[in-house]
């Protein structure tokens, strides 16, 4: 499975960005073209509901649609 991963360069320590096989555990640096070990971490895009971003945004879509349903029924009522 392809994802984005981030490697580190050996020699001069800059990151190098790539999508890539998960297995795949070095690449070559993008700045020097040396060895850059893959820096195990959780990829940043990730919507599968725990991401912050996500969860956070989806919060806020949840609140709004509550208050207007809320206001809609008072004016229901009203
Ligand atoms: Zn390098």
């Amino acid at each position: 499975m392809r994802r984005i991963f981030e490697f580190r360069c050996t020699s001069c320590g800059c990151i190098t960005e790539r999508y890539i096989d998960e297995h795949i555990q070095n690449t070559e640096c993008d700045e020097c073209g040396d060895r850059a070990s893959k820096i195990i971490s959780a990829p940043r895009i990730e919507l599968d509901g725990t991401d912050p971003v996500y969860v956070s945004a989806y919060d806020k879509w949840a609140k709004k649609r509550e208050e207007a349903t809320r206001v809609a029924r008072e004016r229901n009522e009203g």
